[in-house]
């Protein structure tokens, strides 16, 4: 804790632009570890309620799952039986409520049966059980998370900056409407969570170690998103700084404000497109006040994110149909569950030592073609007024796009047989986010409707460098020549189909990146909807033709 009169200026890494003053909520990382010790009496009851409320809420999001789910998927149907089974197991049942009852919490009475059951499967040589006992331990984790889930749900006090060692998207997506500034100890500039501070719009500032133990609840802070630092305990003079900070920021809001109606050009004449990155329904309601150009990616998992579990069929074509008649006529891409590596671990059934090269994305969906399908179908049913595209994510070889087309062709058959209408020339395009999409792009090309690089991940993979940490944070550089390079590569190959070229990772909205890909050849840029107005501004201002005229001295 430091010294409450003396102002101490800390330094990180800037994550999402915007200044904030406000009082600081600190939020220490939840423990992982079982609590053995043991409860009185009186808590019996209490325990063994949050146990079946959190029992009752599996075996709902299990059931929703199933009924969703369609006939021919037999084999995924027949494991998602047996582990509602085993979820509503009353022996199971029976024995965490007897551990309850002897006076040990939920969590560790659940563990400890769990643990039990895991130990007999475990030493049956029997493969068919062996896979039955990574069930188990899947179940337990699902568990336990729906039950911590409601145990540290964290009641942030409004317009709070809020202090963490981490952040989940999920945390994200619950704080963006009243939470002023983030910081955290740890993170990547392009980890899901920043990206989301951004697009929501939230000032961030990001890996300042050990910033939990330097300050205290309620001490007043100051964050300064555009470079990266904090003030803790500002002096009079400081406030003042930042007060009129504030107002220069607001005026010049006001300012690029008034270029929301305008199709955007450069000041030689060549349109450019701003699209916007989407994760829910409130974002693109905003983009639309702002005047993007349509939805050039939207993040489908935001849905899980928000409902818990995965959202059923009819869920996702109200939700897909909702965003079109928003949107419509502009366009509204929507990419398929980019599930995997830092999204939404818990939905994964499996545990991987190197998920950013494990199973996400277009590798995960054809894992689960029945959750894949379900998607597709939504999607189709949607596309009757021809303004959606879909996206396939993490595409690493042609094999992914031409198995997805297949399935996108069974889907389509499905639908018509049910007399239900859709667009039959629904645009699919690919996301170029490895090295390989992006050298390979001729092969692709007649396979596919449009293309979109997602530099987050370009980056990641051309560099070798974890996107989440801030351990590489060095490494990890979206301006590095391998990044424009599989750009330029991308758009050589391209050029002359006719094919539009998107950008749309983080990229695409850093200011000193924009005049370069623009006279690279890219006419479509998608950014977080707080980013539009800027874009749009910082276009009109660049030649295409000459770049950096903008940055001459008249
Ligand atoms: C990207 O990788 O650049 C991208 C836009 O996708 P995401 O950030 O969701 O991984
Ligand atoms: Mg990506």
């Amino acid at each position: 804790m430091l010294d409450e009169k003396k102002e101490t200026l800390l330094t990180g890494v800037a994550c999402s632009p915007g200044f904030a003053m406000g009082k600081a909520f600190l939020i220490f990382p939840e423990r992982l570890k079982i609590n053995y010790e043991p409860i009185t009496d009186a808590q019996i009851p209490i325990e063994i309620q949050r146990y079946e409320k959190s029992q009752f809420s599996l075996i709902k999001e299990m059931e929703d799952l199933i009924s969703s789910m369609e006939t021919d998927s037999r084999n995924i149907m027949e494991i998602l039986e047996a582990n509602l089974l085993v979820a509503s197991d009353p022996v199971i049942k029976d024995t965490i409520i007897s551990k309850i009852n002897s006076n040990k919490k939920a969590e560790a009475a659940i563990y400890e049966t769990f643990e039990q059951q895991l130990k007999v499967f475990n030493n049956i040589k029997d493969e068919y059980l062996k896979t039955r006992s990574e069930d188990l331990a899947h179940i337990r984790k699902r568990l336990l998370y729906i039950l911590r889930q409601k145990l540290t749900d964290f009641h942030i006090p409004k317009d709070a900056i809020v202090v963490a060692h981490s952040l989940m998207p999920n945390d994200v997506v619950k704080m963006r409407f009243n939470t002023k500034a983030i910081i955290t100890e740890i993170g990547g500039i392009s980890s899901h969570v920043s990206i989301m501070a951004r697009s929501s719009n939230i000032p961030s500032v990001i890996g300042l170690q050990n910033v939990l133990y330097k300050l205290s609840n309620d001490d007043f802070v100051i964050i300064d998103g555009f470079i990266g630092k904090v003030y803790i305990n500002p002096s009079e003079e400081t406030k003042k700084i930042y007060d009129e900070k504030i107002n220069k920021l607001e005026e010049h809001n006001e300012r690029i404000g008034k270029l929301k109606d305008i199709e955007c050009q450069t000041s030689d004449g060549h349109r450019i497109n701003v699209f916007t990155n989407i994760d829910l329904r409130e974002d693109l309601i905003y983009s639309e006040t702002i005047g993007a150009d349509g939805v050039g990616l939207f993040r489908t998992e935001s849905l899980i994110i928000t409902k818990g579990s995965l959202p059923n069929l009819q869920e996702q074509t109200d939700y897909y149909k909702n965003i079109a008649e928003i949107a419509y006529p502009k366009p509204v891409t929507i990419r398929a569950f980019d599930i995997g590596s830092d999204k939404f671990g818990e939905m994964i059934p499996h545990e991987e030592l190197n998920p950013a090269l494990g199973c996400r994305g277009i590798r995960f969906l054809l894992s689960r073609k029945d959750i894949f399908k379900i998607q597709v179908k939504a999607i189709l049913t949607a596309s009757l007024n021809k303004n959606i595209k879909l996206m396939l994510p993490m595409i690493s070889d042609i094999s992914e796009v031409i198995e997805a087309k297949n399935l996108i062709e069974e889907c389509k058959t499905d639908l018509t047989a049910a007399d239900i209408s859709f667009d039959t020339h629904i645009p699919i395009g690919i996301m170029i986010e490895t090295p390989a999409a992006a050298i390979m792009i001729e092969s692709y090309l007649p396979h596919i409707d449009f293309i979109s690089i997602g530099t987050n991940d370009l980056t990641q993979y051309a560099l070798g460098a974890d996107r989440n940490s801030e351990l590489v944070s060095h490494v990890y550089n979206p301006y590095h020549p391998v990044v424009f390079r599989l750009i330029q590569m991308v758009l050589d190959r391209v050029k002359g189909t006719g094919l539009s070229v998107t950008v749309c990772g983080e990229l695409a909205s850093y200011p000193e990146a924009l005049p370069i890909l623009i006279s690279m050849g890219i006419d479509s840029l998608s950014v977080a909807p707080s980013f539009v107005l800027e874009t749009k501004n910082l276009i009109i201002n660049t030649s295409k033709v000459n770049p950096l005229e903008r940055f001459v001295e008249p």
